[in-house]
């Protein structure tokens, strides 16, 4: 089914033309119409299934049909757990609704910057994605108000929570209007969760997306045995042989990112850390120079890489494993997205060989081994 089936408008259209979207993903297939007819949504979904444009593009056609917003009223607030992902939507609506015959105003705010500029820019917003506890200090401080909203979006629900945003999110539900269309959009299902949405939704379109089992099939798996202490030359070594351009390489502590980011530097690879302690401008100007090219190797924690979205990652690269299987199938999953494959490689300490056995047997997936042992790391 093309978008055009979908009821969007032409400057829409053309917009997903320019974006490159050929067919629209299943869960836009559902959502869109849905969204359209007023209805409220619970999408089970992840990052990658297409679930930020399944709600944008009905969003953005819905503000144009008029409707004017008193100054600092905003009519759509999609709130969001980290900054990442508020820089990430706002630029999705940013650029679905270029071809707009009224431009439509969107903002993203978030905490670990300054408040000021945020507070001037409110001026004649009608979308706002916000981060909850930025959120409610604009509110305290009269530069928003909630009042005139038609429509709730929360993305990542349950990221949300597991952060602990529980309270902020009912506090910034209680400054809503009662009458409002509610979207939700989770990974995962909670107890948590489930009461946020029998007080949130009313008679919700359930749509669930299973993640792709089969994009587990388009990623070449590999694991290095490797003594630990050898990880560093092997990294190195594995980056240059295989004139890597591109690759997100995991680690499981910040502490860890840095130092690996910091050999990788030491030797001549440009390489940039990406966690929760660093800056706000640190991690957002990371992000822009991996994305554009201008640096090849971007060392991230779990947390952080979740809200990475880049069309195509050619390599993945575990440092270390996570601790948990799923989120080892999340990892490799930045990999092999939307039909081009891609290389997963993990190296293997003693330590974690137990551990990736698991990881293997649970993922339904033998990797291929190889001695990293055995390979001459002079120089490297
Ligand atoms: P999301 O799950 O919203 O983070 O989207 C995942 C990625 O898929 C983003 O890079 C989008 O730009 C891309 N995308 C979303 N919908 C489509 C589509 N219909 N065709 C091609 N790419 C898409």
């Amino acid at each position: 089914m093309p978008f055009s089936n979908l009821g969007l408008s032409i400057p829409l259209l053309k917009a997903l033309v320019e974006q490159k979207y050929t067919q629209p993903y299943p869960i836009q297939q559902q959502a869109i119409p849905a969204i359209l007819d007023g209805k409220d949504i619970l999408g089970i979904a992840q990052t990658g299934s297409g679930k930020t444009a399944s709600f944008v593009l009905p969003i953005l056609q819905q503000l144009q049909d008029g409707g004017s917003t008193k100054n600092r009223h905003v009519r759509v607030l999609v709130l969001v757990p980290t900054r990442e992902l508020a820089i990430q939507v706002n630029d999705v609506f940013t650029a679905l609704g270029t071809n707009l015959p009224q431009p439509i105003k969107t903002m993203a705010v978030y905490g670990g910057v300054s408040i000021n500029p945020q507070m001037i820019g409110m001026q004649g917003v009608e979308i706002l994605v916000a981060t909850p506890g930025r959120l409610l200090e604009l509110i305290s401080t009269n530069a928003v108000s909630l009042s005139a909203i038609k429509t709730l979006v929360l993305d990542e629900a349950d990221k949300m929570l597991n952060l602990g945003f529980q309270e902020e999110m009912k506090k910034v539900i209680s400054f809503l209007p009662k009458n409002r269309q509610n979207l939700l959009f989770s990974a995962t299902l909670s107890e948590d969760l489930n009461n946020i949405n029998r007080n949130l939704l009313r008679n919700p379109v359930v749509i669930k997306v299973e993640e792709e089992e089969k994009n587990l099939d388009l990623i070449k798996q590999f694991g290095y045995s490797i003594a630990e202490e050898k990880k560093g030359p092997l990294l190195r070594y594995i980056l240059k042989q295989q004139k890597i351009k591109q690759v997100l390489i995991f680690t499981s502590s910040v502490h860890r990112a840095d130092a690996v980011a910091l050999k990788l530097n030491q030797n001549g690879i440009d390489a940039f850390a990406i966690h929760s302690k660093k800056s706000q401008l640190g991690r957002e100007e990371a992000l822009k120079f991996f994305k554009e090219g201008k640096v090849k190797v971007l060392v991230a924690t779990d947390l952080m890489a979740r809200g990475i979205d880049i069309k195509f990652l050619p390599y993945v690269i575990n440092y270390e494993l996570p601790r948990s299987p799923k989120d080892y199938i999340h990892r490799i999953g930045r990999t092999g997205r939307a039909e081009s494959s891609g290389e997963a490689i993990s190296l293997i300490s003693p330590d974690e060989e137990h551990h990736f056995k698991v990881i293997q047997k649970k993922m339904g997936k033998r990797v291929t081994m190889i001695d990293g042992n055995a390979i001459n790391l002079k120089g490297y």
